[in-house]
């Protein structure tokens, strides 16, 4: 992550590659697409791999972490349905290039990081500070969620998941969804659910993904 940040018709272009990649993989979100076209990733990650930060995959970043690939993120974006104004709670900054796409949809962001290091780096260098004053950043265990701005409209788990976590369920709203990849045999099974107006909850299944793992407590370093 770097303090100041160029873009450049270049990337642009190779931005709107990527983009049409990810639709050709099945997002149809319209404003997800947009969202994705407008943030340019390249900032979230090390100057070393400027030229190949449009390529739809994964990258290691700090505390031996990933960004996630693009089209993992439209497609947990899409599940989640953000509305302007919605209250999300993110688990696993990492990068905080979802948390800014989801921030880029209007969405009042809380975004939880357990590595020290990362969330250091994002609440002192985050690039886009004034351009989405909506989005806070947090250092914390994401297994507890943030009992005291919940509850929330939608969360969204970016790390694997071994299982759901209670808390997460007691901070989502009535009429709201979590959206997270659970630990499978050898992959993660994207699910999400939905708490029903009268509390009782669904659970609907989707593809399969490879996240790095959810840890419990933090890590100072
Ligand atoms: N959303 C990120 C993906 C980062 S990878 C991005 O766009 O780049 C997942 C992140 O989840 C890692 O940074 C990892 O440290 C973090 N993580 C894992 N377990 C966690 C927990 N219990 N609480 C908060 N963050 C956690």
């Amino acid at each position: 992550m770097r303090k100041h940040c160029e873009d450049t018709l270049r990337r642009q272009a190779l931005r709107k590659q990527l983009v049409k990649t990810v639709r050709e993989k099945g997002i149809q979100d319209e404003r997800v697409l947009d969202a994705l076209m407008k943030v340019p990733r390249h900032c979230f990650m090390d100057n070393a791999l400027d030229s190949i930060a449009y390529e739809d995959r994964a990258f290691p970043i700090a505390a031996g972490q990933t960004i996630s690939q693009p089209y993992t993120v439209a497609y947990q974006t899409e599940l989640l349905q953000v509305k302007p104004f919605e209250k999300v709670l993110e688990i696993g900054t990492g990068s905080a290039y979802q948390a800014t796409i989801l921030a880029e949809l209007k969405a009042q962001v809380f975004t939880i990081e357990r590595q020290r290091e990362l969330f250091d780096e994002r609440a002192k260098h985050y690039p886009f500070v004034a351009m989405y004053p909506l989005l806070k950043f947090f250092y914390g265990d994401g297994f507890k969620g943030l009992p005291t701005y919940g509850p929330f409209d939608k969360i969204l788990v970016t790390a694997a998941a071994p299982y759901i976590p209670q808390p997460l369920i007691d901070q989502l709203k009535p009429g709201g969804f979590l959206v997270i990849p659970v630990d499978e045999e050898k992959a993660q099974r994207m699910k999400r659910i939905c708490k029903n107006p009268d509390g009782t909850l669904s659970e609907e299944s989707f593809a399969f993904f490879n996240f790095v793992p959810m840890v419990e407590g933090k890590n100072p370093r």
